[in-house]
Protein backbone atom coordinates (compact mmCIF):
# COMPACT_ATOMS: atom_id res chain seq x y z
CA UNK A 1 0.00 0.00 0.00
CA UNK A 2 2.76 2.36 0.66
CA UNK A 3 4.10 1.77 -2.65
CA UNK A 4 1.28 2.30 -4.06
CA UNK A 5 0.59 5.70 -2.23
CA UNK A 6 4.24 6.75 -3.30
CA UNK A 7 3.93 5.77 -6.64
CA UNK A 8 0.28 6.29 -7.75
CA UNK A 9 -0.78 9.57 -5.47
CA UNK A 10 2.56 11.06 -5.00
CA UNK A 11 3.05 13.79 -1.75
CA UNK A 12 0.30 16.10 -2.22
CA UNK A 13 -1.49 14.23 -4.06
CA UNK A 14 -5.55 13.31 -3.44
CA UNK A 15 -6.81 9.99 -3.83
CA UNK A 16 -10.38 7.95 -2.67
CA UNK A 17 -10.64 5.05 -0.57
CA UNK A 18 -12.36 3.15 -3.17
CA UNK A 19 -9.83 3.75 -5.16
CA UNK A 20 -7.39 2.75 -2.69
CA UNK A 21 -9.38 -0.59 -2.52
CA UNK A 22 -9.39 -1.33 -6.08
CA UNK A 23 -5.60 -0.76 -6.22
CA UNK A 24 -4.64 -2.88 -3.33
CA UNK A 25 -6.60 -6.31 -4.13
CA UNK A 26 -7.44 -8.42 -0.87
CA UNK A 27 -6.64 -5.15 1.39
CA UNK A 28 -9.23 -5.13 4.14
CA UNK A 29 -9.49 -2.58 6.96
CA UNK A 30 -7.65 -0.05 4.81
CA UNK A 31 -8.10 2.43 7.51
CA UNK A 32 -6.26 0.18 9.85
CA UNK A 33 -3.28 0.15 7.13
CA UNK A 34 -3.28 3.91 6.71
CA UNK A 35 -2.94 4.53 10.64
CA UNK A 36 -0.08 1.44 10.48
CA UNK A 37 2.28 3.93 8.65
CA UNK A 38 1.78 6.48 11.14
CA UNK A 39 4.53 5.59 13.54
CA UNK A 40 6.89 5.46 9.76
CA UNK A 41 6.08 9.50 9.44
CA UNK A 42 3.60 9.03 6.58
CA UNK A 43 0.64 11.91 6.78
CA UNK A 44 -2.64 10.78 5.49
CA UNK A 45 -5.34 13.73 6.09
CA UNK A 46 -8.78 13.45 5.74
CA UNK A 47 -11.56 16.24 4.84
CA UNK A 48 -12.20 16.76 8.87
CA UNK A 49 -8.38 17.53 9.12
CA UNK A 50 -8.45 19.51 5.64
CA UNK A 51 -11.94 21.15 4.61
CA UNK A 52 -10.39 21.93 1.01
CA UNK A 53 -11.36 17.93 0.45
CA UNK A 54 -14.28 16.30 0.03
CA UNK A 55 -15.68 13.50 2.16
CA UNK A 56 -14.65 11.14 0.33
CA UNK A 57 -11.21 12.18 -0.71
CA UNK A 58 -7.92 11.76 0.97
CA UNK A 59 -4.50 13.92 0.85
CA UNK A 60 -1.35 12.41 0.81
CA UNK A 61 0.84 15.36 2.79
CA UNK A 62 4.01 13.37 3.84
CA UNK A 63 5.58 9.97 2.71
CA UNK A 64 7.45 8.83 5.39
CA UNK A 65 10.04 5.75 5.78
CA UNK A 66 10.17 3.00 3.08
CA UNK A 67 8.06 0.59 5.25
CA UNK A 68 8.95 -2.17 2.39
CA UNK A 69 12.58 -1.94 3.24
CA UNK A 70 13.96 -4.52 5.48
CA UNK A 71 15.50 -2.10 7.77
CA UNK A 72 12.51 -0.19 7.93
CA UNK A 73 9.61 -2.50 8.19
CA UNK A 74 9.88 -2.65 12.13
CA UNK A 75 8.82 1.13 12.05
CA UNK A 76 5.57 0.36 11.08
CA UNK A 77 5.42 -2.58 13.93
CA UNK A 78 5.20 -0.20 16.69
CA UNK A 79 1.42 0.18 16.43
CA UNK A 80 1.39 -3.54 17.41
CA UNK A 81 -0.84 -3.46 20.32
CA UNK A 82 0.19 -5.90 23.73
CA UNK A 83 -2.66 -7.72 23.38
CA UNK A 84 -1.35 -8.98 20.03
CA UNK A 85 2.05 -9.22 20.86
CA UNK A 86 1.16 -11.26 23.87
CA UNK A 87 -1.01 -13.64 21.58
CA UNK A 88 1.71 -14.17 19.22
CA UNK A 89 4.46 -14.66 21.57
CA UNK A 90 2.18 -17.30 23.35
CA UNK A 91 1.02 -18.88 19.90
CA UNK A 92 4.43 -19.26 18.76
CA UNK A 93 5.48 -21.05 22.31
CA UNK A 94 8.07 -18.16 22.78
CA UNK A 95 10.00 -19.67 20.46
CA UNK A 96 11.80 -17.82 17.26
CA UNK A 97 9.63 -19.40 14.38
CA UNK A 98 12.79 -19.17 12.07
CA UNK A 99 15.72 -20.81 13.87
CA UNK A 100 13.93 -22.30 16.73
CA UNK A 101 15.74 -20.62 19.52
CA UNK A 102 13.56 -19.79 22.61
CA UNK A 103 13.68 -16.73 24.90
CA UNK A 104 16.47 -16.93 27.20
CA UNK A 105 18.22 -19.90 25.64
CA UNK A 106 21.95 -19.26 24.68
CA UNK A 107 22.44 -19.76 20.29
CA UNK A 108 23.65 -23.04 19.85
CA UNK A 109 26.07 -21.31 17.43
CA UNK A 110 27.06 -18.39 19.39
CA UNK A 111 27.09 -19.57 23.25
CA UNK A 112 27.30 -16.55 25.81
CA UNK A 113 24.33 -14.50 23.76
CA UNK A 114 21.09 -14.99 24.72
CA UNK A 115 18.16 -15.15 23.23
CA UNK A 116 15.84 -11.88 22.91
CA UNK A 117 12.84 -12.15 20.84
CA UNK A 118 10.51 -9.61 18.99
CA UNK A 119 8.20 -10.03 15.98
CA UNK A 120 8.74 -9.60 12.55
CA UNK A 121 6.17 -10.88 9.33
CA UNK A 122 5.51 -13.74 8.21
CA UNK A 123 6.08 -12.78 4.88
CA UNK A 124 7.98 -9.50 4.57
CA UNK A 125 6.95 -8.47 1.35
CA UNK A 126 3.44 -8.70 1.21
CA UNK A 127 2.43 -8.20 4.88
CA UNK A 128 4.17 -4.62 4.66
CA UNK A 129 3.37 -2.88 8.15
CA UNK A 130 0.53 -4.81 9.36
CA UNK A 131 -0.27 -5.21 12.75
CA UNK A 132 -2.46 -8.46 12.52
CA UNK A 133 -1.34 -11.57 14.56
CA UNK A 134 -1.94 -13.31 11.60
CA UNK A 135 0.84 -11.71 9.39
CA UNK A 136 2.95 -12.06 12.22
CA UNK A 137 5.57 -13.93 13.53
CA UNK A 138 7.84 -14.27 16.29
CA UNK A 139 11.45 -14.14 15.56
CA UNK A 140 15.13 -13.78 17.63
CA UNK A 141 16.54 -10.43 17.48
CA UNK A 142 19.42 -12.44 15.43
CA UNK A 143 16.62 -13.58 12.72
CA UNK A 144 15.15 -10.47 13.21
CA UNK A 145 18.61 -8.23 12.10
CA UNK A 146 18.44 -9.20 8.49
CA UNK A 147 21.72 -7.00 8.14
CA UNK A 148 23.34 -8.36 10.92
CA UNK A 149 22.34 -11.81 9.85
CA UNK A 150 24.26 -11.22 6.53
CA UNK A 151 27.37 -9.82 7.85
CA UNK A 152 27.49 -12.73 9.92
CA UNK A 153 30.27 -15.55 9.53
CA UNK A 154 28.86 -17.94 6.89
CA UNK A 155 29.10 -21.09 6.09
CA UNK A 156 29.64 -22.47 2.69
CA UNK A 157 27.11 -24.57 1.09
CA UNK A 158 29.28 -27.53 0.92
CA UNK A 159 29.92 -27.57 4.91
CA UNK A 160 25.99 -27.44 5.53
CA UNK A 161 25.30 -30.04 2.93
CA UNK A 162 27.83 -32.40 4.79
CA UNK A 163 25.49 -31.77 7.66
CA UNK A 164 22.93 -32.10 5.85
CA UNK A 165 23.94 -35.35 4.41
CA UNK A 166 24.70 -36.88 8.44
CA UNK A 167 21.35 -36.73 9.67
CA UNK A 168 19.19 -39.78 9.52
CA UNK A 169 16.54 -39.76 6.79
CA UNK A 170 13.77 -39.07 8.90
CA UNK A 171 15.05 -35.92 10.13
CA UNK A 172 16.43 -34.90 6.14
CA UNK A 173 12.04 -35.32 5.70
CA UNK A 174 11.66 -32.65 8.45
CA UNK A 175 14.65 -30.40 7.63
CA UNK A 176 13.10 -30.42 4.04
CA UNK A 177 9.42 -29.22 5.29
CA UNK A 178 10.99 -27.14 7.04
CA UNK A 179 13.07 -25.65 4.20
CA UNK A 180 9.40 -25.39 2.20
CA UNK A 181 7.77 -23.68 4.89
CA UNK A 182 10.56 -21.60 5.37
CA UNK A 183 10.34 -21.71 9.14
CA UNK A 184 10.48 -24.44 12.05
CA UNK A 185 6.77 -25.59 13.02
CA UNK A 186 6.71 -26.33 16.52
CA UNK A 187 6.80 -30.32 17.64
CA UNK A 188 4.10 -32.10 19.60
CA UNK A 189 7.16 -32.21 21.98
CA UNK A 190 8.26 -28.55 21.46
CA UNK A 191 4.47 -26.99 21.90
CA UNK A 192 4.46 -29.25 25.48
CA UNK A 193 8.09 -27.69 26.37
CA UNK A 194 6.76 -24.29 25.63
CA UNK A 195 3.70 -24.40 27.94
CA UNK A 196 6.19 -25.82 30.76
CA UNK A 197 8.44 -22.45 29.90
CA UNK A 198 5.26 -21.17 30.97
CA UNK A 199 5.12 -22.21 34.60
CA UNK A 200 6.25 -20.83 37.59
CA UNK A 201 9.71 -22.26 38.62
CA UNK A 202 8.78 -23.92 41.62
CA UNK A 203 6.14 -26.08 39.43
CA UNK A 204 8.36 -26.51 36.42
CA UNK A 205 10.08 -28.85 39.52
CA UNK A 206 8.01 -30.59 40.85
CA UNK A 207 6.64 -31.47 37.34
CA UNK A 208 10.34 -32.63 36.33
CA UNK A 209 10.28 -34.74 39.33
CA UNK A 210 6.78 -36.33 38.14
CA UNK A 211 8.50 -37.25 34.82
CA UNK A 212 11.89 -38.09 35.98
CA UNK A 213 9.95 -40.82 38.17
CA UNK A 214 7.86 -42.11 35.32
CA UNK A 215 10.85 -42.38 33.34
CA UNK A 216 12.83 -44.42 36.49
CA UNK A 217 15.82 -42.34 36.19
ZN1 LIG B 1 15.96 -16.92 15.39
Amino acid sequence: MALWLRDEVGEGGTFSKARLREAIRGAEQVDRRMRDLRPAGWVIKTYRDKPSLQPDQLYLEAIGLPVWEPEHRAAGLRQISAKTRRFVYERDGHMCRRCGHAAGEEYVDDPGVRVRLTLGHVNPHRSGSSAEAGDLITECARCNETVRHLTGVQMSKGQVWDRVAELPKRNKQDLLDWMRADRRPLGTTEQVWALYRQLPAAIRDELRRDLEELMGS
